[in-house]
């Protein structure tokens, strides 16, 4: 049995080929460190040779955030892009000039959301963090 079949079946759904064929996309993204969009998944289908329609993408996308495979991104500029979900934390950083998306991990930036929402007498339980950036002008 592949791996994303039991990855389906873990996660409570039955496996079918669009399932699993999109389900490979996302898994060989995450090798890229890539957040792709409805539309980059089926793109991405296309150019394998598997028809799958663009409404399927997006049907099989929400049951994937829904059964917490995935997760699913509203960055700024009106589209979601989806990758694998990670045990690990990362926040986000995109470049308004190339839309690339940057993961990062800082442990300063992690302590001080803990201590603000202490300071107004709350734990914090989850956040969300995105950081809208340019390139730097070099000299
Ligand atoms: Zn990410």
């Amino acid at each position: 049995m592949s791996t994303e079949n039991q990855e389906l079946r873990k996660a409570g759904l039955k496996v079918t080929l669009p399932r699993v064929k999109i389900l490979q996309i996302l898994d060989n993204a995450v090798e890229n460190g890539l957040h792709l969009s409805a539309e980059d998944v089926y793109k991405a289908l296309l150019e394998a040779g598997d028809d799958v329609g663009l409404a399927t993408v997006y049907r099989v996308l929400t049951q994937f955030e829904a059964a917490g495979l995935v997760e699913r991104h509203n960055f700024e500029g009106g589209y979601s892009v989806f990758e694998m979900a990670r045990d690990e934390h990362h926040d986000h950083m995109v470049c308004a000039v190339t839309g690339e998306v940057i993961e990062f991990y800082d442990a300063d930036i992690e302590r001080l959301q803990k201590e603000v929402a202490k300071k107004h007498g709350f734990e914090l339980v989850n956040h969300s963090l995105v950081l809208y950036v340019k390139p730097l002008k070099t000299p």
